[in-house]
């Protein structure tokens, strides 16, 4: 008898590493990780089993059943470890919820280490001689019988949750899936009930003997239906390592799951996502809040390790969306990247490189947008056209690079002798317009007689020439409140007569 029993405990011993390092190597779910645990401290007890039933000296026996309680009290709150994870009923529940659950079996262990100071676990041990082999035999303490109800109480709350699985999901496969796990957590329920009421006579471990058959059923079960967990594997992986930040709130708005990504970006404003309502976690963060909240994408900055960045926050319904949308999730993406490329080509298709301006085709966007509000507003508006005088010789005389100089010079004396508001851009190879905000023609006259005289007392040094240039300008400018059927062309073209007539005056003057 003590062989067959040892032989079976060393066959069970191999068989469950073999089905954990099985699963561990298929992918790493959080519920494999539970299993895995599982097994583990499964193996322990047997272990310790398989010692006690191989020795006939009480202290070598009470030595190994030590050494299972570095196991045992922790096979059922694993057990439903498994099923919380399995059947993703963990997901509401709070950290500190889930570290209570392993109180009582860490006191059961420490008891169980202390037990010859205050006997509150086993009051005395005995070695009892059965079917040809010695088996240990325990008074047990008060809290013995804590830790076996407690036991029995974390595998009926396991059965519960998969018989509620089996319920609630409507595929077939899972269902006959929760079912199976089901009677495979039944069994050691089965095993305590005898242990508890009959081990005094037998002094056999029904548990040990049928853990391992339970472990085999829900490797099977798991085996089976194996497909399913690859894509919850899938899925869990995708969800966790994703760049895009992703909290998935439940009713209430209550914080039900979130990924590393968006633990990340949480712990940048200090701030720790637990399972509370959204409006509690962001209390102190009312705009994040306020985005939280709205159900379009929404853009928020913050600074990571003094770099600003850019995020977009979106929100996906979950479930069916004619029930309400108190299932939701939210996405928080990382578009700083993307926003400092546009920022880029922004610039670059509307800034002139040289002048630092506005190119032709973004200063005529812009003037025509001012001339139609000014239109509207009935505001006077002002054009000045420039054309720097015979550019053609400074480039022959000084080079072209000396040209490029006097260009950028032109582009910082506009900006620097000209209000922000008005717009400014670089034409063509060495013309600018300006459009003077709210100024009548007067205005505009004077401001352009000021600027000519401002660039021809202006000298440009370059290598050791020293530069100076001079500029014409011509004025156009229009009332709308007496005309309104003139379009900017009619006064680009006004602007452009004045600027030749300036030419044709003799350079460096102001025309209208
Ligand atoms: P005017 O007083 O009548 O305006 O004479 P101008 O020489 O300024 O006019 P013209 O149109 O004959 O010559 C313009 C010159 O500007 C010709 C061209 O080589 C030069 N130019 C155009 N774009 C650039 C540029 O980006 N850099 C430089 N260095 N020169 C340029
Ligand atoms: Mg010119
Ligand atoms: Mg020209």
């Amino acid at each position: 008898m003590k062989i067959l029993l040892s032989l079976y405990l060393v066959l069970a011993l191999i068989s469950t590493q073999f089905l954990a390092a099985f699963f561990f190597s298929k992918g790493r779910t959080s519920y494999r990780k539970a299993f895995s645990a599982l097994v583990l401290a499964i193996c322990i007890y047997l272990s310790g089993y398989l010692m006690i039933i191989n020795t006939s000296n009480l202290q070598e026996m009470i030595f190994w059943n030590q050494i299972q309680y570095l196991g045992l009290p922790f096979i059922s709150v694993l057990w439903l470890m498994v099923a919380l994870f399995y059947t993703k009923t963990i997901y509401p529940l709070r950290k500190w919820m889930v570290a209570l659950l392993f109180l009582v079996p860490v006191i059961t262990f420490l008891v169980r280490l202390t037990n010859s100071w205050h006997h509150l676990f086993y009051l005395s041990f005995e070695a009892r001689q059965l079917f040809g082999y010695y088996s240990l035999y325990m008074e047990r303490g008060y809290w013995y019988y804590v830790n076996i109800s407690y036991t029995i109480l974390c595998l009926l709350l396991t059965v519960i949750i998969y018989f509620w699985g089996h319920l609630k999901n409507k595929a077939d496969y899972t269902k006959s899936n929760f079912l199976v796990f089901l009677f495979a957590s039944l069994l050691p329920l089965i095993g305590i009930m005898l242990i508890l009421f009959s081990y005094e006579k037998q002094s056999i471990d029904y548990t040990a003997l049928i853990m391992p058959i339970s472990l085999l059923i829900i490797g099977y079960g798991i085996i089976k239906y194996d497909f399913l967990e690859i894509r919850t594997l899938a899925r869990e992986t995708i969800f966790e390592n994703n760049l895009v930040g992703m909290v998935v709130l439940g009713p209430g708005q209550r914080v039900v799951d979130f990924n590393n990504a968006a633990e990340k970006f949480f712990n940048a404003l200090n701030i720790t996502l637990d399972n509370y309502p959204i409006e509690h976690i962001l209390s102190k963060e009312p705009k994040l809040l306020e985005i939280f909240n709205s159900k379009v994408t929404r853009d928020f900055s913050l600074v990571i390790e003094g770099e600003e960045r850019f995020f977009e926050i979106d929100a996906v319904p979950l479930g069916n969306p004619h029930n309400g949308t108190d299932k939701m999730l939210k996405s928080i993406r990382d578009v700083t990247e993307v926003r400092k490329i546009q920022e880029k080509l922004k610039v670059l298709a509307t800034i002139d490189s040289l002048s630092g301006l506005f190119n032709r085709a973004e200063f005529m966007n812009l003037a025509q947008k001012e001339f139609v509000w000014s239109k509207r507003q009935h505001k006077n508006f002002s054009l000045l056209m420039m054309d720097l005088d015979c550019f053609k010789a400074i480039n022959d005389t000084f080079g072209h690079a000396a040209g490029d100089e006097v260009i950028r010079e032109m582009g910082r004396l506009i900006m620097s002798n000209f209000r922000k508001t008005d717009i400014a851009g670089r034409i063509g190879g060495e013309e600018f317009a300006l459009v003077l905000k709210n100024a009548s023609l007067k205005e505009a006259m004077k401001a352009a007689e000021q600027f000519r005289k401002i660039v021809a007392e202006k000298k440009v040094i370059c290598g050791k020439q020293e530069i100076t240039f001079t500029v014409s300008i011509g004025v156009a400018a229009i009332c709308f409140d007496n005309n309104d059927s003139c379009i900017l062309e009619d006064l680009l073209k006004k602007a452009d007569d004045a600027l030749y007539r300036a030419k044709a005056d003799g350079r460096n003057c102001v025309a209208i």
